[in-house]
């Protein structure tokens, strides 16, 4: 089976410790690691990049950054924007907002994927959504999605997602979501083994193709399309 690790981070580069895992997608956490993730491209030409600030780490945010973000990901076509979102349960939330709201605009005016973190805030990451036309927005890849089912639904009727998981705690997610846009990643961790996020999901789905299928998904989202 071929894998793609459809989100991680830059510590942990799935398919350099994988035997299935042949390339990975990276999300920085702040702007720091934006050279580090350029440089890890130029040597590993099966590592993506998607740049952005975590709202883990808006409180080191520098002015401009998002200027700054604009220009690097006009130097290349193939980067991403990400992680960036919303959580609820972390500090400096009005800042986590303008953070969040600055790098969509970015995203949304390159038309680049985004990779979007969203924990307990829902109803603000959608009110800030709808500010754009929904054929405007680019492809927003949810990761380790964990709100409601009515919420999912929304999602997915409403705009262009997909969605990665590292776990599969929530089998319901999973039948939800059509098999055209689910995604497996490792999120950094040394331990998810992505062989077994797949088994999980072909036992679910009843579908022992979908590893080609999650395969092709993350190449499409490569392509932007
Ligand atoms: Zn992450």
């Amino acid at each position: 089976m071929k894998i793609i690790d459809a989100h991680t981070h830059i510590d942990y580069i799935s398919h350099k410790h994988q035997d299935d895992v042949f390339e990975s997608i990276c999300c920085t956490t702040d702007e720091s690691q934006w050279i580090d993730l350029v440089n890890i491209i130029k040597n590993d030409n099966a590592v993506y990049g998607a740049f952005g600030i975590h709202p883990w780490y808006v409180d080191s945010v520098k002015p401009e950054f998002d200027e700054r973000l604009e220009e690097l990901l006009l130097d290349n076509d193939s980067y991403m924007v990400g992680e960036i979102g919303l959580d609820k349960y972390k500090p400096y939330l009005d800042k986590q907002i303008n953070v969040f709201e600055k790098q969509l605009k970015v995203a949304v005016k390159l038309h680049r994927v985004v990779f979007l973190h969203c924990v307990g805030a829902w109803d603000k990451v959608l009110n800030i959504l709808k500010q754009y036309k929904k054929s405007d927005l680019p492809i927003l890849v949810v990761h380790d999605f964990h709100g409601s089912t009515e919420i999912l639904d929304f999602l997915l009727n409403n705009y262009n997602v997909m969605f990665s998981f590292n776990n599969i705690n929530k089998p319901e997610y999973i039948k939800q979501i059509p098999d055209d846009k689910i995604m497996v990643e490792s999120d950094g961790k040394k331990d998810v083994i992505l062989f077994d996020v797949i088994k999980k999901i072909e036992n679910i789905k009843h579908n022992e193709n979908i590893g080609d299928i999650i395969y092709n998904n993350t190449q499409r989202i490569l392509k932007n399309g």
